[in-house]
């Protein structure tokens, strides 16, 4: 399985595996409306032998750790933990990042710090991460100092402070996969809103081949 959280949605590998059952693939990426590589919608779910072996996520521009958390509890674990496979690989781009230059996400270390230890908390097979973009160059040491900490059990050595509209501490430990279902704990509405949307596109285009948890 390979897991894209770059930014930009995960285009090439989608295309090498797009009729490969053998291969999951799921990107997670700013929304690509005039975005590059406008592409990687939900409806992009693969072809042939490898129909719903691709997914895609087009995530809200401005969304931030709990939108990715909620992502991560919604539809990674689930399909990872259904597809079984013996490697995830991550494309593990930093430019999610608030202070990224490029993009509009607003990922901070910590949300960094929690997704590499929600990676460990899959279980099954080994886990690679390979770097992909990042163009901050102060801040992208720090999150991969945050990565490996997470994987080695240790501290965030880079905390951030959190700003309006961002969550942390016990907070983004607050969603769970209780009874299978998802609990909204985005603070705007307006963003709870639509990264709902998204999960419940996910779940019309993708429901016939992987059981994911309804929303509550
Ligand atoms: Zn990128």
């Amino acid at each position: 399985m390979i897991l894209n959280w770059d930014v930009h949605a995960s285009d090439g590998t989608k295309d090498i595996f797009y009729c490969d059952p053998m291969v999951l693939t799921m990107s997670l990426h700013q929304n690509p409306t005039n975005f590059f590589p406008r592409q990687g919608w939900t409806h992009e779910i693969g072809a042939e032998a490898g129909e719903g072996y691709t997914v895609n996520v087009p995530l809200p521009s401005g969304s931030g750790d709990a939108e990715y958390l909620m992502i991560f509890d919604s539809i990674v674990a689930p399909i990872h933990r259904q597809f079984g496979p013996h490697y995830l690989i991550v494309e593990c781009g930093f430019d999610a990042h608030h202070q990224d230059p490029l993009a509009n996400q607003r990922l901070t270390t910590n949300g960094y710090y929690e997704l590499a230890r929600r990676l460990l908390l899959l279980r099954k097979g080994g886990i690679i991460l390979t770097l992909e973009g990042g163009y901050n160059f102060e801040t992208i040491g720090q999150i991969a100092c945050a990565l490996f900490s997470a994987l080695l059990g240790e501290p965030n050595p880079f905390p951030e402070e959190l700003h309006e509209g961002q969550m942390g501490g016990e907070d983004l430990l607050s969603y769970s996969l209780m009874s299978g279902s998802i609990k909204s704990k985005a603070q705007s509405p307006r963003r709870a809103d639509s990264i709902e949307a998204v999960i419940r596109q996910l779940q019309g285009s993708l429901g016939k081949y992987w059981a994911l948890p309804r929303l509550t």
